[in-house]
């Protein structure tokens, strides 16, 4: 067997070139679910005080039907499956959940608390073809609010520094309440040594508003998002998540029910965690119309939506769209007009490619290189 590092590297570009193909789909089409989330069970084997997400008494969906609600997303055209819970580990069969998904060639991604990771359970994930895998640690030592700790779970993280061929995401929150800002810089910081990502958000009100960050606060977000230099860091990039900040509202139009996609326990389609409700049609039923105009219709909650992940993926759209003004506001050039807005080569590239109504050879040739119909 290669060793770990060269594993890694091979899975490293692999992953690289379907997610590069995701995106190239998204602005080439507006018509099918860029992600969705997936609930695997609702039962945790920890209880966050601030988490309505849980209960510590359901049952796993049974596997069957988890993978004929992943077979029903690849039949929509979904290119990525965010794996959620409560806790997926609590899943027997999520390794086959995970194979199922990288069957259809979509995206696979996985939040965890960590608690139940071990040797055997990470190379069980390596095989089972995970992408990545998500943790969120909320401060330094355990409290009443939460026990997802670094002290908790540094060993954990260790052994995912050894194992893992697929990539590792550390995320914690900074703004008042459960983490303190020199928490959160400790946790990208171990993060950071181990080789493994790491990001961090902003604690929100139970309405989903960012509350207001103090100046150190911010210095602290600023620093952990240096620690990350990929080829375009959409966090460096977030003009929406700086108006929250300061308490603006937000001009966008929000995809969800059409572009993302939520699955709860019970298999019925949501726009987001955060609006479970609407429009609650069986996966089963849902069709092209539904996406169409669910992805259409006004969501009143646009304005202070915190669900950056979405935010993403309408940026895509808007690039699809207007090129020229999304990039713009993504990439103002300070003390002009904008004309001289420089954005990063990849995403220059991927805009030419796929964005412009005819990208001429560079199109063809990059639809053909990543095998988009
Ligand atoms: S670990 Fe996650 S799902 Fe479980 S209670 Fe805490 S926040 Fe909720
Ligand atoms: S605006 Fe935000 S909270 Fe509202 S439906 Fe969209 S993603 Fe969910």
């Amino acid at each position: 067997m290669l060793p770990i590092a060269a594993r890694r590297t091979a899975r490293s570009w692999n992953r690289l070139y379907r997610e590069v193909r995701m995106v190239a789909t998204a602005l080439k089409s507006p018509r099918h679910p860029v992600f969705a989330h997936v609930v695997v069970t609702r039962r945790c084997n920890l209880a966050c005080t601030y988490c309505s997400e849980f209960d510590t008494f359901s049952k796993p969906v049974p596997t069957g039907e988890m993978l004929h609600r992943i077979d029903l997303l690849a039949r929509l055209g979904t290119t990525a499956v965010t794996l959620t819970g409560g806790e997926t580990l609590l899943h027997p069969d999520l390794e086959k959940i995970i194979a199922r998904i990288r069957s259809h060639g979509m995206v696979a991604v996985m939040i965890t608390n960590g608690y139940l990771l071990s040797v055997e359970r990470i190379a069980s994930l390596n095989r089972a073809g995970i992408d990545r895998l998500q943790i969120s640690i909320d401060n330094v030592n355990p409290d009443d609010v939460s026990k997802k700790s670094l002290k908790v779970l540094d060993k954990k993280l260790q052994m995912l520094a050894e194992h893992a061929e697929f990539a590792v995401h550390i995320h914690s929150v900074v703004g008042a309440g459960t983490t303190q800002p020199e928490d959160a810089l400790a946790i990208a910081r171990r993060a950071h040594t181990l080789g493994l990502g790491s990001s961090a958000g902003i604690v929100h009100d139970p309405t989903g508003r960012i509350q207001p960050l103090d100046e150190r606060s911010k210095q602290v977000l600023e620093e952990i998002e240096s620690f990350s230099k990929p080829l375009f860091s959409f966090a460096r990039h977030n003009p929406w998540r700086k108006n929250l900040i300061e308490g603006k509202p937000n001009d966008w139009h929000c995809p969800a029910g059409g572009r993302h996609l939520y699955i709860c326990e019970n298999g019925l389609v949501h726009y987001c965690m955060a609006q479970r409700g609407l429009p609650a049609i069986p996966l089963e039923k849902y069709t092209q119309q539904d996406i169409d105009r669910e992805g259409k219709a006004p969501k009143p909650c646009a304005p202070y939506c915190t669900i950056f992940c979405i935010h993403r993926v309408a940026l895509l759209d808007r690039i699809r769209e207007n090129p020229r003004q999304a990039l713009v506001q993504l990439f103002p050039a300070p003390g002009s007009d904008g004309t001289e807005a420089r954005p990063p080569l990849a995403v220059r590239a991927l805009t030419a490619a796929f964005a412009r109504p005819r990208g001429g050879v560079l199109r063809k040739a990059a639809l053909r290189v990543l095998k988009i119909d």
